[in-house]
């Protein structure tokens, strides 16, 4: 059944910082249950990088002042500053959800690119979004989606995902999301497509209620669940900065999802954002997975990954190093037990 793998090392050195004394830093190899993907949990390495972390005040503010002007996502130019979709598509061109505004991306990462602006605020500190901001813009993605599926029923697997500021990829700083859709699923959809598959051929049981149960059971990195929706802390984290984990229940695919549920991912993420704005943080990323929009999997569920990155500074430290980048392999920069005990402190 689901094995919760991990392998301690360790590493003698004399430390310069303790006098030369015989010092041991601990490695954690841990192997994701779904994936068998490997995540190194390195004790004391956010505290070693935590000074990246935070943004430097005055640098972010003139960033966001600089970036407002002629901003295209600033209510007074979205009209005349962003594409429409074509009237065969939509005849409106664009589509609105309170103060969401959903149109195409002038250059995207797939055949379908399409940009919900959040909100008419330039900025936002995380402690600032709101969870009918969030709905508002999961609604005008789903209206889309909707769209599309009547229009080209093929380009059947979106994603969600969100880069806020430049240090998360961002090209543009007013508050906006993506929704990334393809006849093909992106590889990390693919791979849990795979593994639950296979998972449930072999065990005939759903993995990801597997999961939930096994994090529930055991409380270590479970935060809480409402309305449908489960968070927790990944075992072996993709990323490793502060990355929580949602699974939607008994939904595989955006398009089953119910007010309840999406309102609950809304308010979930605002519950995290605001941890990270109380630990110093001012970016993230998020993906939103879902499977295809034209079938129930048993197998499969919808399910979320979110991270916090690092601060602006003038220093442009990235924690995209060579290591997740290049070799593949994940790295936790404190134990998901400790970040999850943290986090539940914040939510209770
Ligand atoms: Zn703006």
């Amino acid at each position: 059944m689901l094995e919760f793998k991990k392998t301690v090392k360790y590493a003698k050195i004399l430390n310069p910082l303790k006098n030369f004394e015989e010092d041991t830093v601990v490695f954690e190899y841990r192997t994701d249950p779904i994936t068998g993907r490997n995540t190194t949990v390195i004790n004391g390495m956010l505290n070693y990088i935590s000074k990246f972390l935070v943004s430097e005040k005055e640098l972010l503010g003139a960033f966001a002042e600089k970036t407002r002007i002629n901003c295209p996502f600033c209510p007074e130019n979205v009209k005349t500053k962003t594409p429409l979709f074509t009237p065969d598509f939509l005849k409106e061109g664009r589509i609105f959800v309170g103060d969401a505004t959903v149109i195409p991306n002038l250059l995207g990462h797939a055949e379908k690119s399409v940009l919900v602006i959040l909100t008419k605020e330039h900025y936002l500190q995380l402690k600032d979004f709101k969870t009918e901001t969030l709905l508002n813009g999961f609604k005008g993605a789903l209206t889309y989606l909707k769209r599309l599926k009547e229009k080209e029923p093929i380009v059947k697997f979106p994603v969600f995902i969100f880069n806020y500021l430049p240090p998360a990829g961002s090209s543009i700083f007013h508050p906006h999301m993506q929704v990334l859709a393809r006849d093909r699923p992106f590889y990390l959809t693919q791979l849990l497509l795979e593994k639950s598959k296979a998972y449930f051929k072999k065990y005939g049981s759903n993995v990801w209620t597997e999961l939930v149960s096994n994090e529930k059971t055991h409380g270590e990195r479970y935060l809480y669940g409402k309305n449908g929706v489960e968070w927790l802390v990944p075992f072996a984290p993709l990323r490793g900065l502060n990355e929580a984990q949602a699974v939607v229940t008994g939904k595989s695919n955006f398009l089953e999802m119910e007010d309840g549920e999406w309102r609950e991912i809304a308010e979930g993420t605002v519950k995290i954002l605001k941890f990270y704005y109380e630990q110093g943080y001012t970016s993230f990323n998020m993906v939103l997975l879902s499977g295809p929009l034209d079938t129930h999997l048993d197998y499969f569920n919808v399910n979320l990954r979110i991270i916090s990155r690092p601060g602006m500074q003038a220093s442009s430290f990235t924690d995209a190093w060579a290591l997740p980048y290049l070799l593949w392999d994940g790295e936790a920069v404190e134990s998901p037990e400790q970040l999850a005990k943290k986090l539940r402190d914040h939510i209770d």
